[in-house]
């Protein structure tokens, strides 16, 4: 596969811009603008085989179902963030991925996140609301991440690029 389209989604706030921003440029971004909807690319070796992945990082703003429907055709991988910091944020989740289910199919690649482990004293998101939430989805991989420290955010995209590959291969 010499290219995986990822979309990144999930409420405002939850951190896809300062994610994205991480492991494509290795900083961290703290004020992002939240309406700039925007595409990255990085090249990546995984497992050996070199990758151009192209992510979409998006905004939630979308006026129209169709844009929204667009990228969810066009995107082959996706990764849904919610904030370990705000128990809301994993509400809207649920929704999003119907929607990608429906307009892809139930193998769509999938990874869930919850993202800023780095504010310990203000989690409101315990582990196993992930993990139960990973299990009710067919066991898509759960990470605890955190793009201000950069924890598990290489790990978060070579396991989409892997699945999207997996994908690809028909296995
Ligand atoms: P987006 O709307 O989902 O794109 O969210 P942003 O990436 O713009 O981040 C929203 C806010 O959360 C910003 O103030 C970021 O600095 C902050 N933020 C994002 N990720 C982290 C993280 O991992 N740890 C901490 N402490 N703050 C974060
Ligand atoms: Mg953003």
């Amino acid at each position: 596969m010499k290219e995986a389209r990822v979309v990144i989604m999930g409420a405002g706030g939850v951190g896809k811009s300062a994610l994205t921003v991480q492991f494509v440029r290795n900083v961290f971004v703290s004020t992002y603008d939240p309406t700039i909807e925007d595409t990255y690319r990085k090249n990546l070796t995984i497992d050996g085989q070199q990758c151009m992945v192209e992510i979409l990082d998006t905004a939630g703003t979308e006026q129209f179902m169709a844009l929204k429907e667009l990228y969810m055709k066009s995107g082959q991988g996706f990764i849904l963030v919610f904030s370990l910091t705000h128990l809301a944020s994993v509400n809207e989740l649920g929704p999003l991925r119907e929607q990608i289910v429906r307009i892809k199919n139930a193998r769509v690649p999938l990874v869930l996140v919850g993202n800023k482990s780095d504010l310990k004293a203000e989690r409101q998101v315990p582990r196993e609301i992930g993990t139960n939430l990973s299990r009710a989805w067919g066991n898509v991989p759960y990470y605890e991440a955190s793009a201000r420290k950069r924890i598990n955010v290489d790990e978060v995209f070579a396991d989409i690029v892997r699945q999207c590959r997996s994908l690809e291969a028909g296995m």
